[in-house]
């Protein structure tokens, strides 16, 4: 053990640590049984139906009208059964010492958090029925178009509409990191339109930093938990990952894979809706509304089997983001000890299961992103 000195072990993982992880898994399982069962009872049971008949009663058979007040009376109901977990989730956060947030601060944001849910879903809602009724052929091909343009809009709108209902933004002010950051943008051939300090620490304990937005709304967070606890090689080597995903142009990318995905998602929407109307007879048109739980049925069943692919997929842009901090920074020690003091901090299990990983992770595990930052390091010439 006497030279041990210089080697830093590799951690391993508490059990207060593993144990977190798997309740946060289970709560995402049991999150997804939920909905999965609410939309099949509602339409097992005819209440899809009923709720309909209500909304059409209450309106005046308008049919705008009675799609929205469908939508919202669906997300009440799925808000209140739901509930349970929402706050079990929160006393989670609590239990291991990783939330900032008060009882009081939770209601506000899960009742923001639902009129923005509500917002969205009726927008999302009357385009799709809109455009049913009006392109019964083709009304699948035309939504899923419809729908890319508003993704590409919603990335665009992220950072400075959703996000700052919930969390407070102000320009980064620490001029050593933002000469930095200039620095490593002028190395890379691209400029950094913005750098936020991100006020996470009044509601979380918890690390973070990402890009975020699209075109002229693109820019780096970085949360102040990070800018408080972390050294500026440390959080330069944090911006320098972020650095890569604009580089990489990773958030385009992922629009891309986005947009591959709902185009077999409509087109299986079709056909599903097709066979309920045309051959099961359980509704009368398409654009019966009362089939909307079919709809999420659909979405729900094909984002849980493309989750794996999406995980991967994520994780190579990870990596590849990381190599291209290795890459920009002086040395790779910063990086090292930035991934294991965010493992700490934010409890995240250093070396998860293989499956696990493979399964949940949007991220490489921080073991195998030290260790590729190690071997990195291990392979270049040295220039001392
Ligand atoms: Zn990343």
């Amino acid at each position: 053990m006497a030279s041990a000195a210089a080697i830093v072990p590799p951690p391993t993982d508490s059990p207060e640590a593993r144990r977190y992880n798997r309740i946060r898994r289970w709560i995402g399982i049991a999150d997804f049984v939920f909905s999965l069962g609410l939309m099949v009872a509602l339409l097992a049971t005819g209440w899809s139906g009923t709720l309909r008949d209500i909304a059409y009663k209450a309106t005046f058979q308008h049919y705008s009208l009675a799609v929205f007040l469908y939508v919202l009376m669906l997300m009440i109901l799925a808000k209140v059964l739901g509930l349970g977990l929402d706050y079990y989730s929160f006393r989670l956060e609590h239990r291991y010492q990783l939330s900032n947030l008060r009882l009081r601060g939770w209601i506000w944001d899960e009742a923001k958090g639902f009129l923005v849910g509500v917002i969205l879903a009726g927008i999302v809602a009357e385009l799709l029925y809109f455009i049913m009724r009006q392109a019964p052929q083709h009304w699948w091909l035309i939504a899923w178009a419809a729908f890319l343009g508003l993704f590409v809009l919603l990335a665009q709108l992220a950072p400075v509409v959703l996000f700052p209902i919930f969390y407070k933004f102000a320009p980064l002010e620490n001029e050593e990191l933002k000469a930095r950051l200039v620095r490593l943008g002028e190395r890379a051939g691209t400029r950094v339109r913005g750098v936020y300090q991100w006020k996470l620490s009044e509601k979380s304990k918890k690390a973070n930093a990402a890009l975020t937005g699209l075109g002229n709304t693109r820019r780096i967070i970085l949360a102040d938990t990070l800018l408080a606890n972390y050294s500026t090689d440390e959080i330069e080597a944090v911006l320098a990952h972020e650095l890569g995903h604009h580089v990489h142009r990773h958030i385009f990318k992922s629009i891309l894979v986005q947009a591959g995905i709902t185009f077999v998602g409509f087109w299986a929407a079709n056909w599903v809706l097709h066979y309920a109307v045309d051959r099961l007879h359980v509704f009368e048109t398409l654009s019966d509304f009362a089939n909307l739980p079919l709809l999420m049925l659909v979405a729900t069943v094909l984002s849980f089997l493309v989750l794996p692919l999406l995980n991967a997929y994520s994780r190579f842009n990870e990596r590849q983001a990381d190599r291209y901090a290795f890459r920009s920074i002086a040395t790779i020690a910063p990086f090292i000890s930035a991934m294991n003091k965010l493992a700490e901090q934010n409890l995240a299990e250093r070396s998860p299961a293989k499956w696990v990983e493979w399964l949940f992770h949007s991220h490489p595990a921080i073991s195998r992103r030290v260790a590729a930052a190690e071997a990195w390091a291990k392979a270049q010439p040295r220039t001392m």
